[in-house]
């Protein structure tokens, strides 16, 4: 993959996640305004509805954030390396995983060790 094409693709992904991020903001705070799709989670309280929709925001940012790191060391020319271990990340797991920062078994320590 041309390095100039990894770089738009990640900001591309970026602006998506950014993009539904503020979509949730904006239904956060309307109050169900935005009733395009109602689905059975929004039968449950509010509490819990806007809950859910905070949490959903916040994960949409962190991974714009996490986009938006690798879209700059694609430009850099450093994207796809693992953030623990500075192996490179591979490209099957970046296709599935474009915002992954480390390669699998780095990821599964890292995992491991929250628990
Ligand atoms: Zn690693």
């Amino acid at each position: 993959m041309p390095k100039e094409d990894q770089a738009a693709r990640l900001e591309r992904l970026a602006r998506e996640a950014h993009e539904r991020a503020e979509a949730r903001d904006l239904a956060a705070d309307g109050g169900g305004a935005s009733d395009a799709h109602h689905h059975p989670a929004e039968a449950a309280t509010d509490a819990d509805a806007r809950e859910r929709q905070l949490q959903a925001a916040l994960r949409l940012k962190k991974e714009e954030e996490r986009l938006t790191r690798a879209a700059e060391a694609a430009a850099r020319g450093e994207y796809g390396i693992c953030a623990d271990c500075g192996e490179k990340i591979p490209d099957a797991r970046l296709e599935i995983v474009p915002d992954a920062e480390r390669c699998i078994p780095c990821q599964q320590a890292a995992t491991g060790r929250r628990r």
